[in-house]
């Protein structure tokens, strides 16, 4: 039987699809990958993975994991070669448990984590992974690239969220070891070889999830301060007045809101243009009131200090979420301006300071009218440091001429600081290079010989991380 007729037996002929619209599938959400497909494969069980992946193995085809498709290192887009299978998994999205004694709640990989969050909330808990894209990406795709996001300071990130796993191996065989422990030490951690390998080492197809209790009450504020020290110090304060109440530090330069300015007027700014705002979030375990006495002394310390210029507090869970409105639509304003050299960087955040003082004059000076779009988590130390082109060069052209130069020029700077060249979004086919050229030669060999042991035949989502 020819691989396609195999494949039509496993999940059902109108779930490999060949002809039609595929672009949805097969081309990145920033559209920097157009690849081609030789199928899409949407199989709705974890048996249907395994047949999917046996019969891809039978025929030596390579094989592309897909969840929601809003990977940003084009990881999750086949090759423009037409001989890939694209496996997406959206249609397994059952939630199979939530144990709430547990605190914790079984999902298949394809289920959309707002559903995930929403699920939780149904049962009064909080599953606190978030992030802009979380109307669309699913719980397998953050997985399988250990994503971030904003809680990450309080809650860790997806790894930190994450206790048991179903993986389909390369093989085809399923390991199934959604335990919901939060102690096993019984050898190898095997779940976390598989979180953060994006798709290299085989098909996450359901996981169990840490949950937490509902904060009883939040606070947001957003605060503008005139350096990024100043931030760092407001970090610092408020980690101290705050605790793990403290569960959300962000910061946005000027270009980032102007940005948002520019593409979604209709969104109202409430503090002034300043070169640096800062959105913080508390939540509280006890009230209303005491997290308003809390937050309030906080934001009036940072005044008295000078740390920051103004402030304006959230009245009301509807400004809460037009201040995070405001910060997650930086991306999509971003991408509405043109294509732009996007690093997503880990530092000490110590360091972050004097690392953007130094790199945003070292590119000023080798690219004159460059625009630097620096936004993100200062709380974990994670800048999104994009480099957009001048005003008036074409994007293309800008990316074209000088991407490999600004590259180089930020993630020197970046290991100088003692940095990481991806904090959150991974590794892809966007950075496979730079990792070969920055990664310790003795941590490679180790990673290729995982590779190997897990997947010998090198079929799942080949050219990618590695
Ligand atoms: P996809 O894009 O489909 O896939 C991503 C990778 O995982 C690919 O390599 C793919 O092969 C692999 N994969 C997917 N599903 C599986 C599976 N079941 N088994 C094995 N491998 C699989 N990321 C952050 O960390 N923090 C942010 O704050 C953040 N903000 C974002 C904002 C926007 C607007 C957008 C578009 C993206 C953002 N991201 C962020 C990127 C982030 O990586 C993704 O949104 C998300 O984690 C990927 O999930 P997905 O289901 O879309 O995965
Ligand atoms: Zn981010």
């Amino acid at each position: 039987m020819s691989l396609l007729d195999t494949l039509r037996a496993a999940v059902g002929p109108a779930f490999v699809l060949t002809e039609g619209d595929l672009s949805a599938y097969e081309i990145d959400w920033r559209k920097r990958y157009h690849g081609r497909a030789l199928a899409v494969v949407r199989p709705g069980s974890s048996a249907e993975v395994a047949a999917v992946v046996q019969a891809c193995a039978a025929h030596g085809t390579s094989l592309v994991p897909q969840g929601g498709h809003t990977g940003l290192v084009g990881g999750g887009t086949p090759d423009a070669s037409g001989t890939q299978v694209l496996l997406n998994l959206g249609r397994m999205n059952r939630v199979r448990a939530i144990d709430v004694a547990n605190l914790t709640m079984t999902v298949e990989a394809g289920c959309v984590l707002q559903a995930v969050q929403e699920a939780a909330a149904e049962r009064q808990l909080l599953f606190p992974l978030s992030l802009a894209a979380e109307g669309s990406c699913t719980i397998g795709g953050n997985l399988a690239t250990n994503a971030g996001g904003t809680q990450v300071l309080r809650y860790g990130n997806a790894r930190d969220l994450c206790l048991g796993l179903e993986v389909v191996t390369a093989e085809g065989e399923v390991w199934e070891s959604l335990t919901g422990l939060r102690k096993d030490n019984t050898g190898y951690d095997l779940r976390d070889l598989f979180v953060g390998s994006e798709g290299t080492l085989g098909v996450i197809t359901a996981a169990t999830l840490k949950l937490y209790p509902q904060p009883a009450a939040m606070s947001t504020a957003l605060a503008t301060v005139s350096t990024l020290q100043a931030a760092v110090d407001l970090l610092q304060l408020a980690q101290a007045r705050l605790g793990p109440g403290l569960t959300a530090f962000e910061v946005m330069n000027t270009l980032s809101l102007a940005l948002v300015r520019t593409h979604f007027p209709q969104l109202v700014q409430p503090l002034p243009a300043a070169p640096w705002t800062v959105l913080l979030e508390q939540s509280d375990c006890e009230g209303e009131a005491h997290a308003q006495a809390l937050f309030e002394a906080l934001l009036e310390t940072a005044l008295v200090r000078g740390l920051i210029d103004d402030a304006a507090v959230a009245s009301s869970h509807s400004q809460s979420r037009a201040m995070w409105h405001l910060r997650e639509s930086i991306p999509l304003a971003q991408s509405q301006e043109g294509l732009n050299i996007k690093h997503d960087i880990a530092l000490p955040v110590s360091s972050v300071p004097g690392f953007v003082a130094a790199t945003d004059a070292a590119l000023a000076q080798a690219f004159p009218g460059v625009r630097l779009v620096d936004f993100g988590h200062l709380g974990d130390g994670n800048l999104h440091y994009n480099v957009q082109s001048p005003l008036g060069v074409p994007a293309a052209d800008f990316l074209r001429d000088c991407e490999a130069a600004v590259n180089t020029l930020v993630y020197d700077a970046v290991a100088a600081h003692g940095g990481s060249i991806s904090a959150e979004h991974g590794i892809g086919a966007l950075k496979r290079d730079e990792l070969a050229r920055r990664k310790s030669p003795v941590a490679l060999k180790l990673m290729r010989a995982v590779k190997a042991a897990l997947d010998p035949a090198g079929t799942l989502n080949p050219g990618r991380m590695l």
